[in-house]
């Protein structure tokens, strides 16, 4: 496989540092708010990543954190008039449902904050001892980047226009005011009765230091792959290396993989713009989560996705195609006719598939071959080509795509009719029988007005959802 890796700017072979495992990070969400989709366009990337990495054949150990002390979650329990724990605990939750509805595959490991402020505090001391951590007149904690040579590495920072003696206390800042960040925060009347104690006093660890402690603990002081969103990659990510590096006197991350934001009318989808959708607004819409999963995953990761409704409605056909492709597929004749044809355009397929995504996760590519092998089925079965055995393989194949594309139905029941539906269709079986025509008209249209059709079959009558 192959990555661009976002430190150096590169494609670069993956080589891992233990043969046939893989170690990811992956910055998690903050539990401020419900996640909206443009955050989970990156933990599908991300989970699209782990699932190429596996079929692969790489074994994944996945690292999520839950970012539950921040300057935000801090705040917005407060305005809520709840313990952060409380607050925090609602939004966990709904982030795990939300996972769920997605199909997002589970990381190994979902560490929280607040349970490992210990190991911050430990790294904290080790930038002390190493001389990388000051101490302010207000008691917080910071980190001096002019010590770290490297500091700027990721995000590609110009240092020579870099003011000194620059400090910034908030977790998220611009590039254009760079410097030293903080690592820990003395604690103030905002912050209520969120504190912890630490040699330097009261306070909280900064938002950055968590990721560098965690993912040690779990993974260890150098690691494979780190992602996030674009812009996790300034200062989040920057500040991180920083901090791993200095403490640690290794690598911190050997591959970065970032990506791009999903966009509505070009601008980033964001809490602050006000110009999102959460999963649950779509759900409140009739889509599914497999329809959204199969929207945001089409696009490649590092170019923008400008999100539209119709992109749903376009994978809703593009998934409405395939169930109907398996439901034929399952519905053959006994028999082996075709099953060498099927067999050999599954091997291909599979291999042009895995070849994309090993490909710096070329999803269209990937897809290309599952939408060729779809084209090549529905010619065969036009063509009364194939009987079941070629059928299984088929079905076989696109059950091994689904390992990583994750929104196909494989084993949709046909769904199951309502007894008020069956009942108007029987009532209307016997008034044709009984001759009665306009009866039998009137009954169809009322089925019709609730959603079903009835079909005439040699097998008798059949009752389907429009
Ligand atoms: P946050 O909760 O803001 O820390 O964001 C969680 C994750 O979502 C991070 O990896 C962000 O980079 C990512 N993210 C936030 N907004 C977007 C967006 N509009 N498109 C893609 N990823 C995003
Ligand atoms: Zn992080």
């Amino acid at each position: 496989m192959r990555f661009y890796n976002t430190l150096g700017r590169r494609f670069e072979e993956f080589k891992p540092l233990n043969d046939g495992y893989a170690g990811m990070y992956t910055c998690g969400p903050t539990v401020y708010n419900y996640a909206h989709i443009g955050n989970f366009r990156a933990y599908l990337f991300e989970d699209l990543l782990r699932r190429s990495l596996e079929f692969h054949n790489y074994k994944v150990k996945q690292v999520m954190n839950l970012t539950d002390v921040d300057d935000k979650t801090i705040r917005d329990s407060r305005a809520a008039n709840l313990s952060l724990n409380d607050f925090t605990k609602k939004y966990k939750e709904a982030f795990f449902e939300d996972l769920a509805t997605l199909r997002i595959e589970k990381a190994e490991v979902y560490p929280e904050a607040t349970t490992h402020i210990a190991e911050m505090i430990e790294m904290i001391r080790t930038l002390f001892e190493k001389g990388y951590a000051y101490k302010s007149e207000d008691g917080s904690v910071y980190f001096s980047i002019n010590k770290f040579k490297d500091y700027g590495q990721l995000a590609k920072i110009d240092r020579s226009q870099q003011r000194d003696g620059v400090r910034i206390s908030t977790d998220e800042y611009e590039k254009d005011s760079v410097g030293d960040f903080a690592l820990w925060k003395a604690w103030d009347e905002k912050d209520g009765d969120v504190k912890w104690d630490s040699p330097w006093g009261p306070g909280r660890p900064g938002w950055h230091i968590e990721c560098s402690a965690m993912s040690q603990k779990y993974l260890g002081k150098t690691f494979d792959l780190h992602t996030g969103g674009i812009d996790n990659m300034f200062p989040h990510h920057e500040d991180e290396i920083a901090q791993s590096e200095a403490a640690n006197e290794c690598k911190f991350v050997n591959y970065w993989l970032h990506c791009e934001h999903l966009t509505v009318d070009n601008k980033k989808m964001s809490k602050s713009l006000g110009n999102f959708y959460t999963l649950r607004d779509l759900m409140a819409k009739g889509y599914t989560g497999a329809e959204v999963r199969w929207a945001l995953m089409g696009t490649h990761y590092r170019s923008k996705l400008n999100f539209n409704l119709s992109l749903l409605d376009q994978a809703r056909v593009n998934l409405r195609s395939f169930a109907s492709l398996f439901s034929r597929l399952k519905g053959l004749d006994n028999g082996d006719a075709g099953k060498a044809d099927a067999e050999n355009l599954s091997a291909k397929a599979l291999q042009d598939f895995g070849d994309a995504l090993g490909d710096d996760l070329n999803i269209a590519e990937a897809l290309s071959a599952v939408f060729k092998l779809q084209k090549a089925a529905n010619t065969a079965l036009a063509a009364k080509a194939w009987q079941l055995d070629a059928g299984k393989v088929v079905l076989e194949t696109f059950r091994k795509f689904n390992t990583v594309l994750g929104s196909l139905d494989m084993d949709a029941e046909e769904e199951s009719i309502p007894a008020e539906i069956m009942e108007l269709a029987e009532k209307r079986q016997a008034a044709r029988k009984a001759k009665d025509f306009a009866m039998a008209d009137a009954l169809r249209d009322e089925l019709k007005s609730k959603g079903y059709v009835i079909e005439d079959t040699p097998a008798g009558m059949k009752v389907k959802k429009i």
